[in-house]
């Protein structure tokens, strides 16, 4: 591993989301500022909250457009970063991996090359149709949205292709400001979400939609040619047959299936058949130890989670990052200048670094005064309505996202 010139180690995390900010805010406490700088690099310009993403496109209720959308700057590093921080808005196409250990560099869109002594990739998952906001600029943002919005409001009868958390949400939302608005989801299953879910919890977010004058077929969806269409253009030409032999007509279709790890520019070795990125119990690489992963594009096997990216990977590599680099320079003062770290350095020499997966909890909006939640605890936990409301529906966290993001929206 090389340091630059002035002694300090780079750290480069790819991917300004949930997991980058969280990873960010950790460190910005632990870090020290003599001996590291931190890259920050995003695609977008602005942080987008995507808990907070689906009431945002649907109308301008509480004002979510500033509320929600946080450019990123100089308030992105806080604590001990202030300073040792900078941001750089391009996409990553590539990873130039040094040797094992060794520092390597990041090959961006933009023709930049940045070089790194550690990594951390958390560059989530690709979004689908009604959330699938542009890179460009903050105003394409907005200009998305603004469409999306326009789009909701001149339908009368809207078709949710996918009952998962994305239709589920999107419904509520959508019922929350258009009372007559026809609104049905199309679900392959027999029941709403997956079977990670006890049947319960799905049987009970299917009544509350119902009594909400949302239409829900299960175990039906359109053809295959259909779907393919409305991927391109969600307003359709006419019908549609359903595999079950319903006809529906729909004026707007949204797909809301399509969600995968962003990983198109890792190589296929580091990838799990679902193109997560394989990991050790430390969330290294496990052929670059100094190569860490946080997020939704992590190979483990729970429900991917802001609350999980945010509490459970990025502090905990936050710590491996900080105890990685404290190893290495142990090691250099040991009169071993050329030593790289294994592997087993830090596996060893903290239990702790390795993850535990915690429990496995749901909560799923249903507008802002309904919802469920489910906690995968004693015999299962299920909360609905007003107490589900509070925990999550009315505010999607958007009030707290301030300290989160370090900017304040004027
Ligand atoms: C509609 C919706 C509602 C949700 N609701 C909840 C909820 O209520 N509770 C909950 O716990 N979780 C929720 N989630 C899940 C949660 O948002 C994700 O699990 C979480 O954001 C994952 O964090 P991440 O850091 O892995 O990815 P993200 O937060 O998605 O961040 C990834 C970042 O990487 C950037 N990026 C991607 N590719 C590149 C590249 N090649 N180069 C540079 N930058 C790149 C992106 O621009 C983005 O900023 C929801 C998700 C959605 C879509």
């Amino acid at each position: 591993m090389a340091f630059s010139k002035n002694g300090k180690s780079t750290i480069v995390v790819v991917g300004g989301g949930v997991g980058g900010l969280a990873l960010l805010n950790s460190l910005s406490t632990i870090i020290n500022p003599k001996k590291h700088t931190v890259v920050l690099i995003d695609a977008r310009p602005v942080y987008i909250h995507l808990i907070s993403s689906l009431r945002l496109v649907v109308s301008n209720t509480d004002d979510l457009i500033t509320r929600s959308v946080h450019p990123y700057g100089d308030h992105t590093f806080q604590n001990k970063l202030v300073g040792n921080g900078k941001f750089i808005k391009a996409s990553v196409t590539a990873v130039k991996f040094g040797d094992p250990g060794n520092c390597g560099q990041v090959i961006l869109d933009n023709g930049e090359v940045v070089a790194y002594d550690i990594l951390v990739l958390t560059t989530g998952s690709t979004l689908p149709h009604p959330i699938a906001f542009p890179t460009g600029s903050t105003k394409a943002v907005e200009e998305y949205v603004k469409t999306r919005q326009a789009e909701f409001a001149a339908a009368t009868d809207i078709l949710l292709v996918g009952g998962g958390p994305i239709g589920i949400e999107l419904s509520g939302e959508l019922r929350d400001v258009f009372p007559s608005t026809a609104i049905t989801i199309i679900h392959r299953a027999p029941l709403l979400l997956n079977a990670v879910y006890p049947d319960k919890f799905r049987v009970a977010i299917q009544k509350q939609l119902e009594d909400r004058g949302i239409t829900i077929l299960t175990g039906d969806t359109i053809t295959s040619s259909d779907s393919l269409d409305v991927l391109s253009n969600p307003v359709p030409k006419g019908e549609f047959i359903t595999e079950q032999g319903k006809t529906l007509m729909p004026d707007l279709v949204i797909p809301t299936w399509g969600m995968r790890p962003n990983t198109a520019y890792l190589p296929s070795d580091l990838l799990s058949p679902t193109s997560h990125v394989k990991i050790l119990p430390t969330f290294q690489l496990p052929t670059h130890p100094n190569v860490f992963v946080i997020g939704d594009i992590v190979d483990c096997d729970e429900r991917k989670s802001a609350s999980r990216a945010a509490f459970s990977h990025a502090p905990k590599v936050a710590k491996s990052v900080v105890l990685y680099l404290d190893l290495l320079e142990a090691r250099r003062n040991a009169s071993f200048p050329d030593a790289k770290l294994d592997i087993t350095d830090l596996l060893a020499s903290k239990q702790s670094a390795k993850y535990k997966k915690s429990i496995e909890t749901m909560m799923v909006s249903n507008g802002k005064d309904s919802g469920m939640c489910y906690f995968d605890i004693l015999w299962g936990i299920m909360v609905g309505g007003w107490l589900s409301s509070l925990l999550n529906s009315k505010d999607l966290m958007v009030s707290r996202l301030s300290p989160f993001t370090g900017y304040t929206p004027s």
